[in-house]
């Protein structure tokens, strides 16, 4: 046996990080490949006052998480950490800050490598799409390593990832799997939905028709509800606070109402001119959709992905099984893949 071996067959245990702009979201997985946490564990990561008390906070949760489980820190053989980007791939948040880290020492902020220092153990670093899509492809695919899959993850922006053979794209950069800042072909997409001809969809990243400026929270509420009211006036929602209304447009389209609906269509439709994309660069498995906006109900979940699949251009014959699936237990999925990832790393590298 190398000293290698031993070290993993004696410290086999890896935990995930999910650092969200309010709360750390921790998971412990084991040599097997069992989650010891099943439901949401979070503490409280108070970000906006710095990342020397949020870095204290991510130690604290790991402990909380560790003592539930009855198990030492000492037996963790690697950590994996994965925050809202932008970062590098190696985990260093950008000089100019993101609406998570707004507290100016997070500004060019080493978060991997000083988690790594503090802790005393292999810190792997992830965005938050990437972390998610690593657990999207893997609650489909387990560790196949022949699979491909993309995922993209419908939240107040839109993130996601690609896994490609088995490994997540990261990019060189740390901008791998930027899936909400593909240019859509809206042209098309105007076709499909005559109503939509008047509408300018601005990102935040001042990219006009990417993914993210369709299909997002974000989306709704910045220009596809104001669009969609201007032909409901009467609409229960017009008198609302537009971040109030915005939250309430899937439950609405949930329950059958015809503007809601036509929203979530547009975000549907636009989503499978992405995965078109998508299918004739990587030739994937499968395409998976996570994110608080098909958060609920079965059939509506089926409605949105048949309205994806109609999204979509003709495929070739032989790409037309291409599944697309719905990610389970999405509230966890950020701290699950960062485990995921970290383990795999761990073990390759020996
Ligand atoms: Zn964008």
């Amino acid at each position: 046996m190398t000293p290698q071996e031993s070290t993993i067959e004696t410290k086999p245990l890896v935990a995930g990080i999910d650092l969200g702009g309010t709360a750390v979201n921790v998971t412990l997985l084991d040599h097997t490949g069992e989650f010891l946490i099943h439901d949401l564990f979070e503490h409280p990561a108070r970000s906006v006052e710095g990342p020397a008390i949020c870095l204290q906070q991510i130690i604290d949760g790991l402990q909380a998480a560790m003592t539930q489980v009855g198990r030492r820190k000492e037996e963790i053989s690697a950590i994996g950490l994965d925050t809202p980007g932008p970062a590098t791939a190696d985990g260093v948040l950008s000089k100019q800050g993101s609406t998570n880290f707004i507290h100016p020492d997070w500004a060019g902020f080493d978060i991997r490598g000083n988690l790594e220092q503090l802790l005393g153990i292999p810190v792997h670093y992830l965005n938050d799409g990437n972390a998610a899509a690593v657990w999207g492809h893997n609650s489909i695919f387990g560790n196949q390593p022949e699979k491909t899959s993309v995922s993209a993850i419908i939240g107040t922006g839109l993130g996601g990832g690609i896994v490609h053979q088995g490994c997540v794209v990261a990019g060189s950069r740390g901008f791998g799997g930027e899936l909400g800042h593909v240019l859509i072909p809206t042209a098309l997409l105007c076709e499909m939905i005559p109503e939509l001809k008047s509408h300018r969809s601005l990102c935040n990243c001042g990219r006009v028709g990417d993914l993210e400026s369709l299909c997002s929270l974000t989306a709704i509420r910045k220009s596809l509800l104001p669009h969609f009211l201007q032909n409901y006036r009467n609409h229960e929602l017009a008198s609302l606070d537009p971040s109030k209304a915005a939250i309430r447009v899937r439950g609405l389209a949930v329950a059958g109402d015809e503007m809601c609906q036509a929203i979530f269509r547009v975000q549907a439709r636009a989503l499978g001119l992405f995965f078109d994309q998508m299918i004739n660069t990587f030739d994937p498995d499968a395409l998976i959709i996570g994110g608080g906006a098909i958060e609920t109900e079965k059939s509506f979940q089926q409605w949105f992905i048949n309205e994806v699949r109609q999204g979509m251009p003709t495929q070739r014959e032989e790409q037309q099984d291409i599944v697309i699936e719905i990610m389970p237990n999405g509230d966890t999925a950020g701290a699950r893949g960062a485990a995921i990832e970290a383990q795999r790393v761990l073990i390759s590298s020996h």
